[in-house]
């Protein structure tokens, strides 16, 4: 007799005691719902014994269970046949860090935490397949336990036939059951500083399956079990391991699991009321980087981003982000990754990805058909799912592939992610804060230009972001020294600790240690400012007061004053508006206030300012122009090309083969008005355009005539 036979009395009278309300309940929904769910804290409570059993051998005893459950009488219906026992909140002891899985958790009942990557599609799966004899007409059933079909070997079950076949499957004599496959991943709020998340498989079946999508937050209880793995020649010595999920519990997806204790809430409280909160924040993030003009900028910002504004869901449904996405667009050895890997540490849920990652699922999401499907489409989310509710840090943006960068736009502003494939339509959610990070493509950054065109991205989805940042790398001998200085001391800090915990011999004291470090410590310790963070995103829910409100729309309307008159140049679009109001609640969540104040109003507007002076002026006229982020050209260069146009056009129309040539263009553009050195920077951007062709050194030629 199986140990768990013993406990069915027992389990019964468990059942009655505890369950009998929701039995009855489920025997009248039977079998639409077909699973008893059964907290494991009342099974511990009821006998210790069958707790401690069903954890040891859980196959046995969620058998006796269901046994039980079958056998319950049921005054007013059929017996529950086929129903499932489903165990949830199983205790601390059983949840298992996917990394810390071994083999002696095999065949135990545990629970894992994750968030799920990838799911397959739902599909039926045989568990008894019958086997038409095409000789006598016999059916011979076969229990089909694993994943590849078993025959009837021993020949027709018919003693007057006993023949081995043909068989043909009889697919309504047979049973199914649904199936679904996927993969859980650690969640990063659990990740220490950066590390690579590991992840594991599940198998749902039945009334499991079609729950869960890639991004969901989710605790899974089930038996670990081992799968070998296969070769393409036989079979190897190595398994795999798989949890077969007994229950589901779903995790609140808008709140991080960062436990904050009683005496962290008041550190964190006492921190908040510092008249100098603000400050100290922006010196505790990445203090190695020197922070100085454009930088202190960015950093002031992307503690705003760390805060983020509240989302909101408007009376009509409709729901309106609080996630601040920004961009750092510049040259290259500006500061930009090291900025991007710092926040991911410091948001409580960071993902760090590069937009040229080989990776199938990108930043957004994949259907593809792979081993883990066993040929069935898999949904796989890409690290803007994986982010929900974070901070997406994506370095690289320039070189992202096109299949992104269309998708980004529903990312970014829907915040969801739509598939549409082979047949599988789903949309999984995104709602995170985006900091992209770009490289101009032809190496270093050019003021003369428009941005879109110099990181290849699509004006449309740069005016997505709420900050632009312009990061140039120019020699400038004060600054320079001391982003020298503040470099050369990092190293030498770190070339102090190294001496001191390697060479036994060495005279450093930890207290010159200690006073060296002291200008790179952060103020406020990373993993304080990041529960600090958590704990703002979770309480805090600003409302601007009037002054705030009159500061931010007039702010906006003297900014559209600026375009008016100059016809297509629009300085803002409501989209800034909207970006404003994010970043004034961000700056009163810094200290904790649930009121935004003017103060805040005032450094949003200041803020954005700055980001609009580097990219939204246009260098030729130095007036405002929003053109230079959205169309990428400014209207007075439009205005230009539109003239050369003009001159290539008249100077082609009389000469032979179409063609002009340079020194006319010149010759005439100059008479209208543009400067000569110019022409050639505008031929340039007009041949790189597609608009023109150069057929030699010496002539251009319009592609289009208009
Ligand atoms: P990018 O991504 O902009 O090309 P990186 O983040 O790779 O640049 O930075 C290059 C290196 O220069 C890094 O090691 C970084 O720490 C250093 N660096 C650049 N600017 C600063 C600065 N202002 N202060 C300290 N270190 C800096
Ligand atoms: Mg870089």
């Amino acid at each position: 007799m199986a140990a768990s036979e013993k406990w069915i009395k027992n389990i019964k009278e468990f059942l009655k005691l505890y369950y009998n309300d929701e039995i009855m309940s489920l025997a009248t929904k039977f079998p639409d719902k077909k699973s008893l769910y059964i907290d494991f804290f009342n099974i511990e409570v009821f006998n210790k014994d069958i707790a401690a059993d069903l954890l040891e051998s859980p196959d046995s005893m969620i058998e006796a269970f269901e046994q039980a459950l079958f056998e319950t009488d049921l005054p007013f219906s059929e017996p529950l046949k086929d129903a499932h026992v489903r165990i949830t909140n199983l205790p601390s002891t059983s949840k298992i860090p996917i990394r810390d899985l071994r083999s002696n958790d095999l065949s135990r009942f545990i629970a894992v935490e994750g968030m799920v990557r990838r799911a397959t599609e739902v599909r039926p799966k045989i568990l008894k397949a019958a086997f038409r004899c095409l000789r006598c007409e016999h059916i011979t059933y076969v229990d089909q336990p694993g994943s590849k079909m078993e025959e009837p070997y021993a020949g027709c079950e018919n003693e007057n036939c006993l023949k081995k076949g043909p068989f043909k499957i009889e697919i309504s004599e047979s049973e199914f059951e649904d199936s679904q496959k996927g993969q859980i991943q650690e969640s990063p709020e659990n990740l220490k500083g950066g590390t690579n998340p590991q992840s594991i498989e599940i198998k749902l079946s039945d009334d499991l399956t079609g729950q869960i999508s890639p991004g969901d937050r989710v605790i899974i209880n089930g038996t670990l079990r081992s799968v070998q793995r296969l070769l393409r020649e036989g079979k190897s010595t190595y398994y795999d391991l798989i949890i077969e999920a007994n229950s589901i519990e779903r995790l609140d997806q808008e709140f991080d699991s960062l436990d904050i204790s009683a005496e962290e809430e008041k550190e964190i409280r006492d921190l908040s009321k510092d008249p100098r909160i603000d400050e100290k924040i922006i010196a505790s993030i990445a203090p190695t980087i020197y922070g100085s003009g454009v930088l202190r900028n960015v950093k002031e910002a992307l503690m705003l981003q760390l805060f983020s504004g509240v989302a909101k869901e408007l009376p009509d449904g409709s729901r309106v982000r609080g996630d601040i996405h920004i961009i750092l667009v510049g040259d290259p050895g500006v500061a930009k990754s090291q900025l991007l890997r710092y926040i991911v540490r410091l948001s409580p849920r960071g993902v760090f990805t590069s937009g040229k990652s080989a990776s199938a699922s990108g930043l957004t999401a994949s259907a593809v058909r792979d081993e883990l499907g066993d040929g069935r489409w898999t949904i796989e989310g890409g690290a803007l799912v994986m982010a929900d509710m974070g901070i997406a840090a994506v370095d690289e943006m320039d070189k992202m592939r096109e299949e992104d960068k269309s998708a980004l736009h529903e990312a970014m502003e829907q915040q969801t992610v739509s598939i549409a494939k082979a047949g599988i339509i789903a949309t999984l959610k995104s709602r995170c804060a985006l900091l992209g990070a770009a490289n101009p493509i032809y190496g270093r950054f050019n003021r003369y230009e428009g941005i879109a065109d110099q990181i290849d991205m699509p004006p449309a989805l740069l005016s997505r972001f709420d900050l632009i940042f312009v990061l140039l790398d120019i020699p400038e001998s004060t600054t320079d020294t001391k982003i020298a200085t503040h470099i050369v001391q990092t190293h030498y800090a770190g070339e102090l600790i190294q001496q001191k915990r390697n060479v036994s011999s060495t005279k450093i004291t930890q207290e010159y240690i200690d006073a060296q470090i002291e200008a790179i410590n952060p103020e406020i310790e990373p993993e304080l400012l990041r529960k600090y963070i958590a704990y703002a995103r979770r309480n805090i829910y600003p409302v601007m007061d009037s002054e705030a409100r009159e500061h931010l729309i007039s702010f906006y309307t003297n900014l559209r004053k600026l375009g008016e008159g100059k016809d297509a140049a629009v300085p803002a679009t409501a989209r800034q508006l909207e970006a404003l109001v994010r970043l004034t609640e961000a700056s009163a969540r810094v200290r904790l206030d649930n009121r935004a104040t003017i103060e805040d109003a005032r450094r949003t507007t200041e803020l954005t300012l700055e980001c609009l002076k580097q990219v939204g002026v246009d260098p030729t006229t130095g007036s405002f122009d929003i053109d230079m982020i959205t169309a990428g050209v400014s209207k007075s260069q439009r205005d230009k090309i539109g003239i050369l146009k003009d001159v290539i056009r008249t100077i082609a129309d009389r000469t032979q083969g179409n063609k002009a040539h340079i020194t006319e263009i010149i010759v005439e553009a100059e008479k209208l008005g543009i400067p000569k050195e110019e022409i050639e920077t505008y031929l340039e951007r007009m041949s790189r355009a597609g608009e023109i062709i150069r057929p030699d050194i010496e002539h251009v030629r319009l592609v289009t005539r208009y």
